[in-house]
């Protein structure tokens, strides 16, 4: 099934206002920097035909933006640059320009006779939102277009586990699994744009005043285009078997979708889609459903239902208390924030995800875990190496600073887990250990093909 209506559910009024007067309408295009599958963009069509108008889509480039790296922006700005050609394609009109992202589209809006803008799920996006529909004097809405299924439809509280969060996400996933069709626009965008050239992604990056230490990768490239030929790829060639190989760090059978969902560049619809419409095993394709929108979608409950999502204060009181209650224990060994960037604990296994991360701008999900739960092991105080953590995967991952992000982290500390059995510094939290994941998998293959995707040797025993 296709359609290019847009489920009433995906909507949001961020106010009370009426359209009014004006020569365009706006998109601010924010969380979802793509042309397909974009439910934002399509409304935004829409309205901009029933008011007889052009539309402009407009996109803030904030050099603060928090954590961002020349890595993160290089593929940010790769998305741009596809998302421009797309949108010239439709005659639709496209401005990129500096500043914080609110203010941009505020000033867009002046002559807007209605704005529409992509829902964000961390506190800072949502506040922004909310600002936006406070200061405008036009109808400004929101379109939830980065989940499957809309945030605020799957429940109205914050849930706690998978196992709570996921029936009620199967009750409406069929409903909105529909593939979405594209709506032209009745009058084309014939406006001057002042907009930044967004054609050289590395022009954009080299204009900004960003963190360079963390460098552009090689690994992935960002933009829709790329982010349809990965999803093609792994459907085509690593979904049959996704189950089992999943686990298997050294064999890299996952999607890399990741850093095209955290930018926006690829709609999860669209891999839930390909997914299903593939040749692949029903278990496969269920098991990928069920980390791209069961999980995925249960760290966005978390953070849209949790102001304080990014802190340790958050965490579940079970897990703050057995965490206070062995914070004294004495640790065998401690590494400092220097070391653990370095890769340079004893630890070959724990190294070699450091690498694959700092490196590549990836790491596999099994190999995060076991590195997140370490950094706790091994730094002084649970709410020390939370942040530790926090930061560095935000620093160098090209998916960081997503919602998946907080509950990741979060998770190593106690979240949407149980308490196991009491552990020394971990006291409830559950544990991995290095003789586990040796257990689990080819410890040294991983460690190998961390190397050659690098170019570093890896130390440690
Ligand atoms: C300590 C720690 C930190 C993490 N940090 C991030 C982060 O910064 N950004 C990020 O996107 N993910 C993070 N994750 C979750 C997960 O590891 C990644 O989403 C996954 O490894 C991305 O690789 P992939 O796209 O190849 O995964 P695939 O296995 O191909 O999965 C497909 C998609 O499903 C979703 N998914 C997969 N595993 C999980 C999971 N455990 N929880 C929620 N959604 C999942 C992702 O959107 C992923 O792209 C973290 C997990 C941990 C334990």
């Amino acid at each position: 099934m296709a359609t290019s209506l847009i489920d009433d559910r995906r909507l949001r009024r961020l106010n009370d206002h009426e359209p009014r007067d004006g020569d365009h309408v706006l998109y601010w295009m924010q969380a979802a920097a793509r042309t397909r599958s974009n439910h934002a963009l399509e409304y935004a069509v829409q309205r901009a035909n029933d008011l007889d108008l052009p539309l402009l889509v407009v996109f803030g480039l904030w050099d603060d933006y928090p954590s961002a790296t020349a890595r993160s922006f290089t593929f940010l700005a790769e998305g741009l640059a596809d998302v421009a050609t797309n949108l010239a394609r439709r005659d639709i009109g496209f401005a990129v320009r500096h500043g914080e992202p609110l203010e941009v589209a505020l000033d867009a809006a002046s002559a807007a006779a209605s704005v529409v803008v992509d829902r964000g799920y961390l506190v800072e996006a949502r506040r922004w939102r909310t600002r936006l529909g406070r200061h405008l004097d036009v109808e400004a809405v929101e379109v939830d277009t980065n989940l499957v299924v809309p945030v605020d439809v799957v429940t109205d509280k914050r849930q706690y586990a998978a196992r709570t969060i996921r029936p009620r996400i199967h009750e409406h996933l069929d409903d909105f699994t529909v593939e979405l069709l594209t709506t032209s626009v009745d009058h084309a965008w014939e406006g001057s744009t002042d907009t930044i050239d967004v054609g050289d992604p590395a022009r954009v990056v080299a204009d900004l005043d960003c963190d360079t230490d963390v460098g552009p990768v090689d690994r992935l490239h960002g933009g829709e285009e790329q982010a349809a030929a990965v999803l093609r790829r792994f459907v085509e060639e690593r979904l049959d078997g996704y189950s089992d190989g999943r686990n298997q760090p050294a064999d890299m059978q996952v999607s890399y979708l990741s850093p095209y969902l955290h930018f926006g560049h690829l709609s999860p619809l669209d891999a839930v889609l390909a997914a299903r419409g593939a040749d692949a095993p029903t278990a496969d394709v269920d098991d990928f459903v069920e980390e791209l929108v069961v999980r995925r979608e249960l760290s966005h409950n978390y953070c849209w239902f949790t102001d304080d999502h990014d802190s340790f204060s958050a965490l579940p009181d079970w897990a703050r208390t057995t965490l206070a209650e062995h914070r004294d224990d004495d640790r065998e060994v401690t590494y400092t924030r220097g070391e653990l960037v370095d890769a340079a604990t004893h630890d070959r296994a724990w190294n070699a995800a450091q690498v694959e991360l700092r490196e590549t701008g990836y790491m596999h999900n099994y190999m995060r875990m076991y590195w997140g739960k370490q950094i706790l092991r091994w730094t002084n105080t649970p709410e020390y190496g939370f942040r530790v953590t926090r930061e560095i995967n935000d620093r160098f991952l090209l998916d960081g600073r997503d919602p998946n992000s907080a509950v990741g982290v979060a998770w190593c500390y106690g979240l949407h887990d149980r308490a196991w059995q009491e552990r020394p510094v971990f006291g409830k939290v559950r544990t991995m250990t290095r003789s586990g994941l040796e257990r689990k998998f080819d410890v040294d293959a991983y460690v190998a093909l961390v190397e050659e995707l690098s170019g570093v040797e890896i130390a440690g025993e």
